[in-house]
């Protein structure tokens, strides 16, 4: 597969999927609670080819990871149907850390981070270095996130660039 990557520095922003220190909450409506775990189904010394093989139980949100649209929008696409191409390219940080764990992120801390510089199609990160503490416990799980009006002026940014063009 060829994904013409553009030339320069690739960063992987993905965290480490650690069992120790990875939990996910469980809400009522789950069917069962799945929390990741790796299972050594044949070790090297058990036969076969000499080799070790092993199992992941997990839920498709631990971690690091991109929710497909259909996660929230029944009939939207699966992650499967986004191109691979959307994963990777340049992309505008917005440094939020001073937002803390259950706090939102107002327009204004949007403003101040990124000015008026993000284009249709741009990739937006959040920069809250909560990672740093990564553990699983309730109060981690407490992450500042986008209020619902940061979420409306970025689409609004885009159909307003969008409809000048
Ligand atoms: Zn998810």
């Amino acid at each position: 597969m060829n994904l013409n990557l553009p030339a320069g520095k690739l960063i992987d922003i993905s965290l480490p999927l650690d069992a120790r220190t990875f939990h996910m909450r469980t809400y009522s409506g789950f069917k069962k609670d799945m929390q990741f775990e790796v299972e050594v189904i044949k070790d090297y010394q058990d036969g076969g080819y000499g080799q070790i093989v092993r199992g992941a139980h997990m839920r498709l949100h631990a971690g690091t990871h991109v929710d497909a649209p259909s996660h929230m929008l029944k009939g939207a696409p699966d992650l499967q149907e986004v191109p691979l191409r959307a994963y990777f390219g340049d992309a505008i940080i917005a440094d939020v850390r001073h937002r803390g764990g259950g706090e939102a992120i107002t327009p204004a801390d949007l403003e101040k981070a990124m000015g008026d510089i993000i284009l249709p199609g741009d990739r937006l990160l959040l920069r809250t270095d909560q990672n740093q503490d990564y553990d699983g416990s309730p109060a981690w799980m407490k992450t500042s996130s986008l209020c619902e009006c940061c979420g409306d002026r970025l689409v609004r940014r885009e159909a307003d660039i969008a409809n000048r063009i």
